[in-house]
């Protein structure tokens, strides 16, 4: 079964122990194999390539309200953001 998130800042997903179904293969998210797309990141079983985790990725209002809220990455997401797009203006 995949898992999906939906909201990135908000579930600890990272470092969730997930069980592939098809391979009984066990670990989280930093030991699968990474495969991003533009709206979404999949995570696959390193042992058969069965997708376990679909991540999406945050919008803006999402990134604003975990920065508001202290999040971190989300801190440092909207920072890189922001510089890129004063850089654009300029
Ligand atoms: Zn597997």
């Amino acid at each position: 079964m995949t898992v999906l998130v939906e909201n990135y800042f908000q579930v600890d997903w990272r470092s969730r122990t997930l069980e592939c179904e098809a391979c009984e293969w066990r670990g989280d998210s930093r030991q699968m194999s990474l495969e991003p797309h533009e709206d979404l990141s999949e995570y696959l079983c390193p042992r058969c390539e069965d997708i376990l985790l679909v991540v999406r990725h945050p919008d803006m209002d999402q990134v604003r309200a975990a920065a508001a809220a202290g999040h971190p990455e989300a801190l440092e997401q909207l920072a890189l953001v922001e510089e890129y797009l004063q850089r654009a203006q300029d």
